[in-house]
C-alpha cells in the first residue's frame, strides 16, 4: 500500500503554539493560512490592515519563530514555510515545486541518520540541514 491520501487532511487544524509574541503570533496567523512560502514583504502587506507597518517587525518575528522552530526560510525562494513538527529539528527536507511554488515538508528519517555521522565525523558543529527536492507536485505532473 502505498496510497496516502489521508496525510493531506491534518494541516488546516493547527493549533498557534505557545508562547509567541504578540507579533510572532500575527506572522504565526499569516502563515497557517497561505498554501504556499511567503516572503517578508508579503507577510508585511498581509499584516498591514492590523497597524503592522516597520518591516523590522515582521523580520524580528520571523527571526524568533524560526529561533523557537516554528518556521522554515526556504533559501532558494527566500520565504518562509510553517514548520509540521513538534519542535525544532536540524535535518529539513522539503518538496518544492517548480510551477505552483507550493511547498511540502518530509520526514525522512534516512536523510538525518546519513547526514549526522558524516557531520559529526568532520568535527562539524551542524546548525541546518536543509534538502530542498525540486520538481512537480502531483497536481502540476498531471497537468
Ligand atoms: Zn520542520
Ligand atoms: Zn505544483
Amino acid at each position: 500500500m502505498t496510497d496516502n491520501h489521508g496525510s493531506d487532511c491534518h494541516h488546516k487544524e493547527r493549533k498557534r503554539p505557545a508562547g509567541l509574541a504578540k507579533n510572532e503570533k500575527l506572522v504565526w496567523d499569516v502563515l497557517v493560512a497561505a498554501t504556499e512560502p511567503l516572503k517578508a514583504y508579503e507577510i508585511l502587506d498581509k499584516l498591514k490592515e492590523l497597524g503592522v507597518r516597520a518591516p523590522m517587525t515582521v523580520y524580528r518575528a520571523l527571526d524568533g519563530l524560526e529561533e523557537k522552530g516554528h518556521i522554515h526560510k526556504m533559501d532558494g525562494l527566500n520565504a518562509f514555510v510553517l514548520c509540521n513538527h513538534e519542535g525544532p529539528h536540524v535535518v529539513q527536507t522539503f518538496l518544492v515545486c517548480d510551477k505552483c511554488s507550493t511547498v511540502q515538508e518530509l520526514d525522512v528519517v534516512a536523510v538525518e541518520a546519513d547526514i549526522a555521522p558524516a557531520v559529526n565525523a568532520a568535527s562539524f558543529d551542524m546548525h541546518t540541514a536543509r534538502l530542498e527536492i525540486k520538481g512537480n507536485c502531483i497536481t502540476c505532473a498531471a497537468a
